[in-house]
């Protein structure tokens, strides 16, 4: 059973239990598999995603998860559809076969709730055997936020506090962090997101805080999200008989940091597509740029606005250069190529991509005009839904994408949130009896 080390090799090797607890390896590194198992074979039973995924992440924490928990925990944390849709060929748009596996059918609507969902019950399950409360904190700015107070909501053992920027959060967005939820704590922060995330270091390396309290993240760094990012990419290309494209609209690495994962672990893939938005340090680095982040500028895909992307230390860990620069395709696509890709999808397919599956729509149109029309079939992960992002959608095509009832709803509920000043002082005062 693989244990976990630090990419920056200086911390000693933690079960599971240990690293999702942690969140980032004492030395500062991230913590990454010291060995990757070989992909389970599919079961006779596995013909459901929460059955393959329980068989899938076996060899990975049997140890620590007994086989009925784990199963338990697939099946209620995915319990909603991951649908793999066949764009329709239009002759004129250039795409060839391509898939569209939707990841955005969960309770707040992006791939996010995958990841969250799974990592939430993995705390819960861990702090049943102990006497003591986890108290998750998380700054957030988008998806994030809203995926991991839905995920833990309930969650016997741990408790969530949202930190926000009051007013810098778009409506949708807004009104997902601050629905009510049980052990979930929403704060707006007065102040830019940039406090927010100040104030979670703070908190996290304050004494009186961290002796009274039992402290955890759940950003895309922890392996808790890791593990489960995989399990759709096998789900996906198992549905196909020969080897696939995957194409990752990425922001932080760690969606492709987890088809890598799974790749490493057996499952055939032709090629990964990193697909960026113009905040382009990893298709740079790829085609021999520098290794240097920039700074982050605003784009349409804005969960993709991301200069220093905080996985690429573990992808680097688990790849070399001359690896990742033969395994991985990158392409950087403007906002203008964008909303571009939006119109050409739609007039060809009918199909309404969120900003976000459009770059990566564009990825695999570039990449098999680079490749003399590769005829590879190519999965996009599509990783929001269209009404996640109205404003675009509408700039792009007249008219507003259709919302699932969820997402209605939410106007008609009560909005829940308390006002935090930006000072560690103030963060405490909430968080201490
Ligand atoms: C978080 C997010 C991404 C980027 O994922 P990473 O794992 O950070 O690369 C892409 N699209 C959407 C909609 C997201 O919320």
């Amino acid at each position: 059973m693989p244990h976990f080390t630090s990419t920056r090799g200086d911390a000693a090797s933690v079960s599971f239990e240990d690293a999702l607890l942690r969140g980032l390896a004492p030395d500062g590194g991230l913590f990454v598999p010291e060995t990757i198992p070989s992909l389970a074979p599919a079961g006779e039973e596995d013909d459901s995603f929460p059955e393959r995924s329980a068989r899938v992440l076996t060899p990975w924490l049997a140890d620590e998860i007994a086989s009925e928990a784990l199963r338990a925990i697939t099946a209620d944390a995915l319990d909603f559809p991951v649908p793999l849709v066949p764009l329709a060929e239009g002759r004129d748009s250039g795409l060839g076969s391509v898939h569209v596996l939707e990841l955005f059918h969960g309770p707040t609507l992006s791939f996010k709730d995958v990841g969250a969902r799974v990592m939430a019950r993995c705390m819960a399950h861990f702090m049943k055997g102990r006497n003591d409360k986890l108290t998750i904190l998380v700054a957030t700015s988008g998806d994030t936020g809203s995926a991991v107070a839905d995920g833990f909501a309930g969650q016997p053992g741990v408790e969530v506090v949202l930190l926000f920027p009051e007013g810098q959060v778009s409506p949708v967005q807004e009104r997902q962090l601050v629905a009510q939820r049980p052990g979930v704590q929403a704060l707006a922060v007065d102040g830019p997101f940039d406090d927010c995330q100040r104030l979670v270091k703070e908190a996290f390396q304050d004494e009186e805080l961290s002796s009274a309290l039992l402290l955890s993240s759940a950003n895309s760094i922890n392996v808790g999200r890791l593990l489960p990012q995989m399990l759709y990419y096998v789900w996906a290309a198992e549905q196909f008989d020969e080897e696939v494209l995957f194409c990752v609209p990425s922001g932080n690495l760690g969606n492709l940091t987890a088809g890598v994962l799974a790749a490493r672990s057996g499952l055939p893939v032709r090629r990964f597509l990193a697909a960026h938005n113009t905040n382009d340090f990893f298709p740079r680095f790829l085609e021999g740029g520098p290794n240097e982040f920039a700074e982050s500028e605003r784009t349409l895909s804005n969960a993709m606005d991301v200069g220093a992307p905080s996985n690429f230390e573990r992808l680097h860990g688990l790849l070399s250069e001359e690896e990742l620069r033969a395994t991985i395709w990158g392409a950087s696509v403007s906002d203008e190529a964008t909303l571009q890709a939006m119109r050409r999808v739609y007039d060809a397919t009918g199909y309404v991509a969120d900003p976000h599956t459009a770059v990566g729509l564009e990825a695999v149109r570039r990449y098999r005009r680079a490749t003399g029309g590769e005829k590879t079939p190519a999965v996009v992960l599509s990783t929001a839904h269209p009404a996640k992002f109205p404003a675009v959608v509408e700039d792009a095509l007249g008219f507003e994408p259709d919302a699932p009832d969820r997402l209605a709803a939410l106007w008609g509920e009560d909005p829940y949130s308390e006002p935090l000043a930006p000072t560690l002082e103030a963060l405490r005062g909430k968080l201490l009896p």
